[in-house]
């Protein structure tokens, strides 16, 4: 018996489930999960195993070591039949269904934003714990949006459902937080340059199918993105919205606000997609309230957890995202003075986002669970924070 108490909400969960319709009762579940006890080795289900992230997933809780009792692969009807190792022992993928959360204790979702807006819900009346990847969740005000080196106390309040945030957002975190921490961030104007595996597996087979179609003077197909990705840049990811930014580039200040608990934050972005396969990279042009010099910055910015400062010009050193792919610590460079902003700083942060924009950071707050205990505490979630709709 994993969640005494978990499973015994479950139970509950099943005699509701003809008139709830398995619809989250968040304050319910708080209640119920406030008194769970984390068991050591829990059972975990990664949900999406078979995509971009859930690979990345299953990488990263072997080589965390985490202490996974049992591990449970979902996937679509389609997968059924493969089979996907771990610790050396091949695990077969099953088909994601309403009752494949019995006796799961944490479920690390990554099968896009409608899945878990369905199936969420779900696991979290089962008992489970869900680390949720899509943005379907992330502006929910009782949902937090964790990244563990920056709020990672905020794993307590959860009442189920905790959120991984927008890769792009988190790899720029990484940087930008501590910098806020010592000189009060004001707002940043930036450019993203995001690698096609954060579109998913689809779109790097697009890349690589492009390239080897113009290589061999064939003409070029698409399906993924709208224009040829290949020796392409699109300024283009997520959908327009009225006012003519993206999802994604909105993702960047509504979300930093909420992870920040900083809720008069400002961000102007302009994402653009690249051929590069895995790690994305921003140049962020920050203003601050308190006066900076690049010698403070790199004073903090070396101690902050989770990254590296690769700075030296005079060599060619700075972060790039061929070298940052598979590497769990994101890179900051190209420190300077930002010449048009008053107490700005300029830089150019890279990380992978299949692991700290995904997997890894999803993992990190599975540990954070462990390390806290306890599912919940009963405090509040930051006030002040917007609830938006949230998209991909
Ligand atoms: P992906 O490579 O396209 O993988 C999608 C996964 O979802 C596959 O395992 C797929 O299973 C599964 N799936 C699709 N439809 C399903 C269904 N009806 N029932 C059950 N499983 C289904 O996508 P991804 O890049 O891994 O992204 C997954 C999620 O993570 C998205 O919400 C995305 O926004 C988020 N995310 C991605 C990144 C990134 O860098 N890629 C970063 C942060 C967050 P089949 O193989 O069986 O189709």
């Amino acid at each position: 018996m994993l969640f005494t108490v978990g499973r015994a909400f479950s139970i509950e969960a099943k005699q509701q489930k003809a008139n709830s319709k398995a619809k989250f009762d968040a304050a319910r579940a708080g209640q119920y999960i406030l008194a769970l006890c984390m068991n050591s080795e829990p059972h975990v289900a990664v949900v999406g195993a078979t995509g971009a992230v859930g690979v990345e997933m299953i990488k990263t809780l072997e080589k965390h070591n985490f202490p996974v009792g049992k591990l449970t692969l979902l996937a679509s009807a389609r997968s059924v039949g493969k089979k996907l190792k771990f610790r050396g022992e091949e695990i077969p993928v099953q088909e994601l269904t309403k009752s494949a959360f019995e006796g799961i204790d944490i479920a690390l979702f990554s099968a896009g934003g409608s899945i878990s807006k369905e199936f969420a819900p779900v696991a979290a009346q089962a008992g489970s714990v869900v680390i949720d990847n899509s943005s379907a969740f992330r502006m929910d005000n009782q949902v937090p949006l964790v990244i563990p080196e920056i709020n990672g106390g905020d794993v307590k309040w959860h009442k189920g459902i905790i959120a991984n945030p927008n890769c792009t957002t988190a790899v720029t975190l990484m940087a930008l937080y501590p910098l806020h921490q010592a000189f009060s961030v004001k707002r940043i104007f930036a450019a993203s340059y995001q690698a096609v595996s954060g579109t998913g597996a689809k779109a790097i087979e697009e890349l690589k199918r492009q390239v080897e179609q113009i290589v061999k003077g064939h003409s070029v197909t698409k399906e993924v993105y709208p224009h040829q990705i290949a020796f392409n840049v699109l300024p283009h990811v997520d959908s327009f919205l009225q006012d003519g930014y993206t999802k994604e580039e909105m993702k960047m200040q509504n979300e930093g606000r909420k992870i920040m608990h900083h809720p008069t934050f400002r961000a102007s972005v302009t994402c653009v997609r690249v051929p590069v396969y895995r790690a994305h990279s921003v140049a962020v042009n920050a203003e601050f309230e308190k006066p900076v010099t690049v010698e403070s910055a790199r004073a903090v910015l070396e101690r902050a957890p989770g990254l590296r400062v690769i700075d030296e010009p005079a060599k060619n050193a700075y972060p790039l995202p061929l070298y940052q792919a598979e590497q769990a610590d994101c890179a900051v460079g190209r420190l300077r003075r930002d010449c048009a902003l008053d107490n700005g700083l300029a830089f150019w942060v890279s990380g992978d986002q299949l692991l700290k924009g995904a997997a890894l950071n999803a993992v990190q707050i599975a540990e954070e669970l462990l390390k806290s205990n306890s599912g919940v505490q009963d405090t509040e979630p930051a006030r002040g924070i917007p609830s938006v709709a949230a998209g991909r």
